[in-house]
């Protein structure tokens, strides 16, 4: 057993499981009911708007599942059996002319009146063609039934499915040649804050590079969503009531920076006085201070500023909240228990999420777990969650949840 850390603050701290079913909540009160049709090449990334229910069977009749014979087993005295037909993919068989077996290719229809397929291996060519059977061989052997993979009028995949290489495919051998997808999330980011320089410009006295709206504008790419890049926002009250003004079409606002209870909270403000705002100090690190709330009628969340908290934040609040807008039902990200390969010798009152990797079966974490740290994510391969108030001896248990899921 570890021992229970100090407990006290947490009390004032919002558990991230709370911050997340409020966030779902509110997800689900403004649903993107809008879709669209789309080409199947087209919907990978997407959520699928309707059950898609099959039109057929699959197999639509029973095949060979082997380059072989198709025989009736009734036929079989152990002399050799003459080929009366031969049967590639692709083609419609006669039935089967009894006393004989026919010559059958993978994926060919097995021919009415045949119960069994030999593979060739277990089979002799006779000199005057006929071919004889070595094994012994049994009903409905190496023969695929029709509908053994579906049925007509079964569920194949349900509304709030995202859609990927693998459910494309599972249409398309359903002869769906598009689906109604839900339309993409409008986003827009926006980047708080007078230190900030986008790329390729010189950096001035106390100014530092804009990482966080790349970081936001393509994930949010690969989450399917059609991102408003709204640029780099300055810590002034009046161009933060007149940009949010401007951005009325959008589905959600996505602010970085300027939340904490620092005096430049010029998103709080603005939203404190057309709209409303909530702000939650969550019991996670990185990544404390969350703005959520509405500006008018358009949603906002403004995640902290620093890179790390900004990644945190967005992949186990924000990212969940934009898939159940679009009617994605299992939105939590994938996480598994594995030993952790370091000590944590001091227990916080947060759940702390270390950018780590997975080296010979345990997580390790990087050097520096500053919020500031970007490069410690660049290094991870996960974030290893630690609960609050537990310490650990290495090969304790932690969690561990993937970047590839959650960038995916
Ligand atoms: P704030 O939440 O505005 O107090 O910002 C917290 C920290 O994150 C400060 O050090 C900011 O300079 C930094 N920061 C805020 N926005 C960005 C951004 N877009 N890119 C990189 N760093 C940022
Ligand atoms: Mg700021």
């Amino acid at each position: 057993m570890n021992p229970v850390g100090k407990p006290g603050k947490t009390g004032s701290l919002m558990p991230v499981e709370q911050a997340l079913a409020r966030l779902l909540e509110m997800a689900e009160a403004s649903p993107i009911v809008e879709r669209e049709f789309l080409p199947l090449a087209e919907v990978e990334g997407r959520v699928l708007a309707e059950d898609l229910v099959s039109t057929l069977d699959l197999p639509p009749w029973p095949n060979s599942a082997m380059d072989g014979y198709a025989l009736n087993l009734a036929d079989w005295t152990g002399a050799p059996l003459p080929v009366s037909q031969k049967v590639f993919a692709g083609q419609a068989p006669e039935p089967l002319k009894s006393g004989t077996c026919a010559r059958i290719f993978t994926g060919a229809p097995v021919p009415a009146g045949a119960d069994c397929v030999e593979m060739q291996e277990n089979t002799e060519v006779q000199d005057d063609g006929s071919v004889r059977f070595i094994e012994t061989m049994s009903v409905g052997q190496n023969i695929r039934p029709q509908g053994q993979e579906t049925t007509v009028g079964e569920l194949i995949l349900a509304a709030g499915t995202r859609l990927g290489p693998i459910e494309q495919g599972l249409a398309a051998s359903l002869g769906c040649a598009g689906l109604n997808v839900v339309r993409k999330v409008r986003v827009a980011v926006l980047s708080t804050g007078d230190e900030l320089v986008e790329p390729g410009r010189p950096l001035g006295p106390g100014q530092i590079y804009n990482s966080n709206r790349v970081v936001l504008c393509s994930w949010l790419q690969r989450l399917g969503c059609e991102v408003i890049d709204a640029g780099i926002l300055p810590d002034d009250l009046a161009t933060t009531r007149a940009r949010l003004g401007g951005l009325q079409g959008v589905d959600l606002i996505l602010s970085t920076g300027g939340v904490s209870v620092g005096e430049a909270d010029f998103l709080g403000i603005a939203l404190r006085e057309e709209g409303e705002l909530a702000l939650w100090k969550l019991a996670i690190k990185p990544g404390k201070p969350l703005t959520v709330g509405h500006f008018r009628k358009v949603p906002v969340i403004g995640l902290p500023g620093n890179p790390a908290s900004t990644l945190v934040t967005f992949a186990l609040l924000t990212r969940p909240y934009l898939l159940r807008r679009q009617g994605v039902q299992d939105v939590e990200p994938l996480k598994f228990t594995v030993p952790a390969g370091f000590v944590w010798p001091v227990a916080g009152n947060r759940r702390e999420y270390l950018r780590g990797r997975l080296e010979q079966g345990r997580a390790i974490i990087y050097r520096n777990q500053s919020s500031g740290v970007l490069r410690s994510a660049a290094w991870a391969d996960g974030l290893v969650e630690v609960l609050e108030g537990r310490t650990l001896v290495e090969g304790d248990e932690v969690g561990f949840i993937p970047l590839s899921d959650l960038l995916g």
